[in-house]
């Protein structure tokens, strides 16, 4: 929820009329954060410059002392950015948002500006690729131990939290397991030593689940999925408090550059007015694909939280609201069937990315998921035998009767 006294966020040019009540997070999506120029324009204005000029040296002086509200350098903030960010923590409910250029810089920078050597982070085991890179391997080579559990355990979890555990990293729906963790359980534990707790929200989106309202300190996104969602541009995001951002995320970040370009900052304002919309029919078509898919014979598994099947389901039905639009599933024959299958695929394309307003069927264990160890992907469940479906804006009855096909 946005504050009620500045319930467009700052800098906002709405003529003096701002409402004096609490707005819903649609609105949000739609107004926050919105910084009109003098032109009164309706669409929010695309502010490509890399600097900003000062009407004199003194005033140069007091900006970079922080002393007024002027911007000074693209890589510290643009105003086409803020909007964005000013829009999704306005939508997500959370103090700031920093956006940045991909899902995994904000991935990276959330945990590296918490860590030092001799440092501890814990993280549940099931996540994307590129995440269990990060924290396997790059966070290690500078003394960050990193240690991963299985993230629906609460004995786990505790045996592994110690005072040096800095950091907690959480991705829930997991990416392609589709497992799910209790945020609120991992926060409880986390929090008695002291640990701040990220979580990646990027299968849920900010219109299914709501980390912070859980007990997570920090929430962060690949922009490139929902956000954008018409497989456009690459983004991510970072929310959580005044502190966390100000303090530990914009001291690291200033300085190492992982901020997001102007153009497509301005594709995923405009983006964030239907995401609300797009994930929804998303969510609500991807509980019938899965039912489908549930009940055909020459499917073995489906993990989809929205299935009274599913080992999360009850958590998630706690703390997200839907199964997601994302799926998992594993078929009879293995690879060689399933490849015959995805190949005979008439609208849903063949794609790694997910999100998306077009369906896309992936064979995560030899793309997204080649990278890590056959051990390690035996571990996750991530079979030669699954496929993962993210639903996209299609209409249900063709999803489902290309799916009939290519399985028949
Ligand atoms: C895609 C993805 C990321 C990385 O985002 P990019 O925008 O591709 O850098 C991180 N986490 C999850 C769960 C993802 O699906």
């Amino acid at each position: 929820m946005t504050n009620p006294d500045r319930p467009w966020g700052y800098r906002d040019n709405t003529h003096g009329k701002n409402p004096d009540w609490q707005i819903h997070p649609d609105t949000a999506s739609i107004r926050a954060g919105l910084a009109r120029s003098g032109f009164g324009e309706t669409g929010e204005a695309l502010y490509l410059s890399s600097g900003f000029t000062y009407n004199s040296a003194e005033e140069a002086v007091a900006s970079f002392a922080d002393e007024t509200d002027h911007y000074l350098y693209s890589r510290f903030h643009n105003p086409t950015v803020a909007m964005f960010e000013k829009r999704l923590a306005a939508l997500e409910g959370a103090e700031l948002c920093a956006a940045t250029g991909s899902g995994m810089s904000a991935m990276f920078a959330s945990v590296a500006c918490l860590v030092s050597q001799g440092d501890h982070v814990v993280a549940s085991a099931s996540m994307f690729s590129s995440c269990y890179v990060v924290l396997s391997e790059i966070l290690p080579k500078w003394g960050v131990t990193v240690e991963f559990v299985k993230g629906s355990e609460r004995a786990d979890w505790e045996k592994a939290l110690s005072r040096k555990t800095k950091a907690v990293f959480i991705e829930t729906p997991s990416n392609p397991m589709l497992e799910i963790v209790d945020i609120a359980m991992v926060s409880e534990v986390a929090h008695r030593v002291g640990a701040t707790v990220i979580v990646d929200n990027v299968m849920a989106s900010p219109i299914l689940q709501k980390p912070l309202e859980h007990g997570a300190d920090v929430v962060m996104y690949s922009a490139t999925k929902h956000i954008d969602g018409q497989g456009r541009v690459l983004g991510g995001a970072i929310l959580g408090s005044a502190d966390y951002i100000n303090n530990h995320f914009q001291p690291f970040a200033r300085h190492t550059g992982p901020n997001l370009s102007a153009f497509n900052a301005w594709v995923l304002l405009k983006s964030l007015e239907t995401m609300g919309m797009r994930v929804e029919r998303m969510n609500s078509t991807a509980g019938l694909v899965a039912e489908f898919l549930s009940n055909h014979p020459k499917v073995t598994k489906v993990n989809y939280p929205g299935l009274k099947s599913h080992s999360g389901y009850e958590i998630n039905t706690r703390q997200m609201k839907g199964g997601g639009t994302t799926l998992s599933f594993t078929l009879k024959g293995g690879q060689p069937d399933l490849f015959k299958m995805m190949n005979k695929l008439v609208v849903i394309d063949i794609s790694n990315n997910l999100g998306d307003s077009k369906s896309l069927i992936t064979h995560p264990a030899s793309t997204t998921h080649r990278r890590l160890a056959p051990e390690i992907r035996e571990d996750l469940g991530i079979s030669d035998s699954l496929a993962r479906l993210s639903v996209g804006l299609e209409h249900s009855t063709d999803l489902i009767r290309d799916l009939e096909q290519a399985l028949g």
